[in-house]
């Protein structure tokens, strides 16, 4: 088993009909990055960057952020690096924020919401991410987007910082992708619409499921209901996919679904471009890629997403693994 992974820590994601997939790395610091290369990641595909602003007494400084985008975009090279634009409230508070305390902090003032609300914060963030994007592949990404006109609010502050640091004389890459999240029903249902607008998108499936079955994902009680294989999230992310291709766009996952063995044959059968997971996952999922096919798991597809329950579809992806 480790001879094979071995074999494969440096060769790109092939089906057995040919068909070539990328598997990328969620990191959450620039020493991950490591952790990445080691073991065959194509790409870091999410760049959770809440820890430059946990665990301190102050928000990150500008200078201190580009050192960390910097030095993650120079370690992966040419190498695709998808960063999240910060994504506090939630499960990650900040304590130097003073934030309220909200009766349903999931449902409350989080992510985009804080960052179209908190401009000085979230401009310092993406002149950080600006000045950086020419040490690297940088791709940048909003996450918790329900609307459109949040998208293009983040787009609008996105570009004015650039404009401010080309007149101020400082260098930005010109091929930046900025995408979206897709974690929200809401933005998964009219993704035709998002697709629009968005040069990528990267499913986070850790909260599309809670939202879509009303299920709190840190809550034990209800995780019965917490069900990634549920054919309402099945159709959630084939809807994405299908809006996504039919302009061109790459569609990721970035949420625990992406490195499941179950949810991977899944998902090729729906057609995800990019699967992003922990390190530790990639070499087990290459290896299993390599003995499917892409072209006899898109026959499935109408099958999956026209089934009842949850049970029904692990039933049939054991069924046909075997
Ligand atoms: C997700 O929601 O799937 C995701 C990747 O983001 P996080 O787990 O950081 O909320
Ligand atoms: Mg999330």
């Amino acid at each position: 088993q480790k001879d094979i992974w071995a074999q494969l820590k440096d060769e790109p994601t092939t089906t057995s009909d040919g068909e070539q997939v990328e598997l990328a790395a969620n990191i959450g610091t620039p020493d991950d990055v490591h952790g990445v290369l080691n073991n065959g990641g194509e790409g870091v595909g999410l760049y959770r960057t809440e820890f430059l602003y946990m665990g301190k007494s102050d928000l990150p400084t500008e200078d201190e952020q580009y050192d960390a985008y910097k030095s993650v975009l120079e370690q992966m090279g040419d190498k695709p690096v998808v960063v999240r634009t910060l994504d506090v409230g939630g499960d990650k508070e900040l304590s130097y924020l003073d934030l309220p305390k909200e009766l349903n902090p999931f449902l409350g003032f989080r992510a985009i919401r804080f960052c179209l609300e908190n401009e000085p914060v979230f401009r310092t963030q993406l002149r950080a991410l600006l000045r950086a994007s020419v040490h690297g592949n940088l791709k940048i990404m909003f996450p918790m987007i329900a609307t459109l006109e949040e998208f293009r609010q983040a787009k609008a502050i996105l570009l004015d910082e650039e404009e401010n640091l080309t007149r101020e004389g400082i260098e930005v890459s010109n091929d930046i992708e900025v995408g979206i999240m897709v974690e929200i029903p809401s933005t998964a249902v009219i993704a035709q619409q998002f697709a629009k607008e968005v040069d990528f998108f990267s499913i986070g499936t850790n909260d599309l499921i809670q939202y879509t079955m009303a299920a709190d994902r840190m809550n034990e009680r209800v995780s019965y209901l917490y069900q990634p294989y549920h054919p309402a999230i099945l159709n959630l992310v084939n809807n994405v996919i299908e809006a996504a291709h039919a302009k061109d766009k790459w569609v990721g996952m970035c949420g625990e679904m992406a490195g499941d063995p179950i949810a991977i044959p899944i998902l090729l059968s729906l057609g995800l471009d990019e699967f992003s997971m922990s390190a530790t996952s990639i070499l087990p999922a290459r290896t299993q890629i390599k003995g499917l096919s892409k072209g006899k798991l898109a026959s499935y597809k109408d099958k999956l997403l026209n089934m009842a329950t949850a049970e029904e579809v692990v039933e049939f992806v054991k069924e046909k693994a075997k």
